[in-house]
């Protein structure tokens, strides 16, 4: 009897706290990477602009960063479903279940889907002093000193680690590089400015402004073709263009909140996002950084479920291929 009052008094409080939805308490939008990054970047401009679509709302950003964004994801699927604690997270949402056999979460079961952000390409490049300037002779250069350089990423699962993998699979260097793990890309790329590490294969969203004020040296993109709106990364090849085949890797985001957010709350987020990816000025922020908003469909819930259990499928099927896991 006792602990039915319990869940009753629950349930009386989520309703409440639907009713007011937003009130007065900031709605924290946990990014899984460290500060600065590229999720970092997404998340910061997604939270201003909802905040003008959703009457009230105060979205602040808190980075949990860790073991390719498993810890940050699994903090949120545990937090308490009021709508005041979301996730963003992108395809490693999908890749860390087929990498890790030992989540402690289950994207498919413990996340309410709020809806897709954006895609976005990503782009190899190198530290300055690297001696090629081609994508023919950076990879001739690997090819033959892989066993002497070092490739940072942001955890297993995390997508320039993925992209690091798929890219090296295809090379085939005499000896693999080492690979440099960081608790995001945003501290990678400092060690990539400062020539501490080699290479990385990033989100356009943390290189294009390296990449054009001559910080890194870009190499190729990793779409099938190249980017041909873009004001300069239209410059650089596509890998698939290179020669690699079936190469074709876009990085996309979506938004989530913990199993059991009440309806109406999980309503007025999903309104919200979808204003928010109508914002002019959001939307020039992503072109101008080589991404781009998802179209009104993939911000329905539903879709934005079914596509992360589709790509879960398919990252599953080459994990399970491969044999290689995290744990
Ligand atoms: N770009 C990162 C990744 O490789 C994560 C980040 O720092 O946003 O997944």
């Amino acid at each position: 009897m006792k602990r039915l009052l319990v869940i009753a008094a629950a349930i009386l409080t989520l309703v409440a706290q639907a009713q007011n939805f937003p009130g007065t308490k900031p709605i924290s939008i946990v990014v899984p990477f460290t500060a600065g990054g590229p999720t970092d970047k997404v998340a910061r401009d997604l939270g201003v602009a909802m905040s003008k679509t959703l009457p009230g709302g105060n979205f602040v950003v808190e980075n949990v960063a860790g073991a390719g964004g498993t810890i940050g994801a699994s903090k949120v699927a545990r937090a308490n479903p009021d709508g005041h604690t979301l996730l963003l997270f992108h395809i490693g949402m999908a890749a860390t279940p087929a990498l890790y056999r030992k989540l402690s979460y289950k994207p498919l079961e413990d996340f309410e889907y709020l809806g897709m952000v954006n895609d976005v390409p990503m782009t190899l490049i190198g530290k300055p002093q690297l001696p090629a300037n081609t994508y023919r002779d950076f990879e001739n250069y690997i090819r033959t000193n892989g066993g002497k350089l070092n490739i940072a990423h942001a955890g297993l699962g995390s997508a320039s680690h993925i992209c690091g993998m798929l890219w090296q699979a295809q090379l085939e260097t005499k000896e693999a590089m080492t690979t440099i793990p960081f608790g995001g890309t945003a501290p990678a790329m400092n060690a990539l400015v400062g020539g501490q590490v080699d290479v990385m294969c990033d989100q356009t969203t943390n290189t294009t402004a390296q990449i054009e004020s001559g910080r890194v040296k870009a190499f190729a993109v990793t779409t099938a073709k190249p980017l041909s709106d873009h004001k300069f990364l239209r410059y650089y090849p596509s890998l698939q263009e290179m020669g690699m085949k079936g190469f074709d890797l876009t990085i996309w985001h979506g938004l989530y909140a913990p199993k059991g957010t009440p309806e109406a709350i999980t309503t007025a987020l999903n309104e919200a996002l979808k204003k928010a990816l109508k914002d002019p000025e959001f939307i020039k922020k992503q072109v101008d950084l080589g991404a781009l908003v998802v179209t009104d469909k993939r911000v329905q819930p539903a879709e934005h479920k079914k596509f992360v259990a589709g790509e879960i499928q398919k990252i599953k099927t080459a994990v399970d291929a491969s044999g290689k896991y995290a744990d």
